[in-house]
């Protein structure tokens, strides 16, 4: 096989993709909606700016939670939570190789 894999520091990114994810939905939220709200207050709010935040937001949450939705699995390199006939879309094992979430196979 090819050169030996770091699963602690794979999971470490997934969880680096996850947390980012939840901090840009969540945050990123609070921030728009706080942006929004402080432009009303200050008479200075119009749909340019209102749309413009709005885009800033999903398309970070989009960048993230493709990000996060795209990370490869460690072992095999596939999709790790690949889409498969209608399945959940987080499943807790490698879609591709059996991998449970989390597992380092060399310990
Ligand atoms: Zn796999």
């Amino acid at each position: 096989m090819g050169e030996p894999v770091d699963y602690d520091a794979a999971w470490e990114n997934y969880r680096t993709r996850r947390r980012l994810f939840f901090v840009v939905w969540i945050v990123g939220f609070v921030l728009a909606a706080f942006l929004n709200w402080l432009l009303l207050v200050l008479h200075m709010a119009n749909k340019v700016t209102f749309l413009g935040i709005m885009a800033a937001w999903m398309i970070s949450f989009i960048v993230t939670a493709n990000g996060w939705s795209q990370f490869p699995c460690p072992r095999c390199g596939q999709q790790f939570f690949r889409r498969a006939r209608g399945d959940a879309p987080a499943k807790s094992s490698c879609q591709g190789c059996a991998l449970p979430f989390g597992h380092d196979p060399t310990k």
